[in-house]
């Protein structure tokens, strides 16, 4: 953990003790360099589920949204790594709104940001995901594009 007075990698435990009736870790810590003391506190991560359209309910999988996004930028010049940040955004924002999310929210949070990295992706994405009911939902989504240009 990084000292948070002068940014040293370096910083020791001096002392460890349950908090909030054992659901928290409290450390207090000393870093190596300045000698500044400060507190960091040790939570489990709630677990993000995803609410499906059927009602389903079901635990949040990067792995999944990630092998979704790169089939849609399958062909596409968008790296790897473009693909993990947009996943790591994407279940960022989630976390903000979670701990559960609507699989519709998912959608909608790819899709505004797929729209900035690649047109051809954005709209297979937006294929998938919104469920276009006939081709009106398809042309709204082109002209929306278009005037965003
Ligand atoms: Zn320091």
């Amino acid at each position: 953990m990084r000292c948070a007075s002068c940014g040293h990698e370096d910083t020791r435990v001096v002392d460890s003790r349950p908090a909030d009736s054992g659901a928290a870790i409290r450390r207090r810590r000393e870093c190596e360099n300045c000698g500044h003391r400060f507190t960091t506190y040790e939570r489990l991560e709630p677990q993000l589920t995803v609410r499906k359209r059927n009602g389903r309910i079901e635990a949040f999988s990067a792995l999944k949204l990630a092998s979704g996004l790169s089939a849609a930028l399958a062909d596409r010049d968008v790296s790897g790594s473009d693909v993990q940040a947009l996943v790591a955004e994407v279940e960022a924002a989630l976390r903000e709104s979670g701990p559960e999310v609507s699989s519709e929210l998912i959608g909608k949070e790819v899709l505004d940001r797929l729209r900035g990295v690649d047109e051809v992706a954005y709209l297979r994405f937006a294929s998938v995901y919104k469920d276009f009911q006939d081709a009106t939902d398809f042309e709204r989504e082109m002209a929306e594009l278009e005037s965003a240009e």
